[in-house]
């Protein structure tokens, strides 16, 4: 059976709790260990919080979060229609951040393509970016 959330909320920082909420609530009935619905919260909430204070950060916005399995196979879609990466790249190196500022470490990316077996960026500028992760 196809299995599909999808959820859309602000771009407020507090739903970056709920956004952990509801990819716990959809993993339970594939019955995951402990350390895997960790791997999986980090990543939703690295993905999420960059839509919200990158995507975002001129304007206010909506987060779109969606939820999949299908054959055995979990993806997870964050979509925000905000400012947009200029250079996929260079945003996917560790320790890169353009918010050194307020104290970012650079390593969002990094630990998505660390706990997942797929993370693709897909961006326009001025139109938005999609992350598309998989396990
Ligand atoms: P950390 O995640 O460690 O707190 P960070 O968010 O800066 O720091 P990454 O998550 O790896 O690090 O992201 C790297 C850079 O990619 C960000 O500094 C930002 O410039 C850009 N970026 C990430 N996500 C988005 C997005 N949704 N829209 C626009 N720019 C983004
Ligand atoms: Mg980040």
């Amino acid at each position: 059976m196809k299995n599909e959330v999808v959820v859309q909320f602000p771009s407020l920082s507090e739903y970056e709790r709920l956004a952990r909420m509801i990819v716990t609530s959809f993993m339970m009935p594939y019955d995951p260990t402990i350390d895997e619905l960790a791997d999986i919260k980090t990543v939703v909430s690295e993905a999420v919080t960059n839509a919200i204070i990158h995507g975002y950060e001129h304007e206010d916005g909506i987060v779109e979060l969606k939820l999949h399995v299908n054959n055995d196979r979990l993806i997870i879609v964050i979509k925000d229609e905000g400012k947009g990466i200029e250079d996929i790249e260079q945003v996917k190196v560790p320790l890169f951040t353009t918010k050194p500022e307020s104290e970012r470490s650079g390593m969002g990316f990094t630990i998505m393509e660390q706990f997942m077996d797929g993370c693709h960026i897909e961006s326009t500028l001025s139109k938005g970016t999609t992350v598309t992760l998989e396990k």
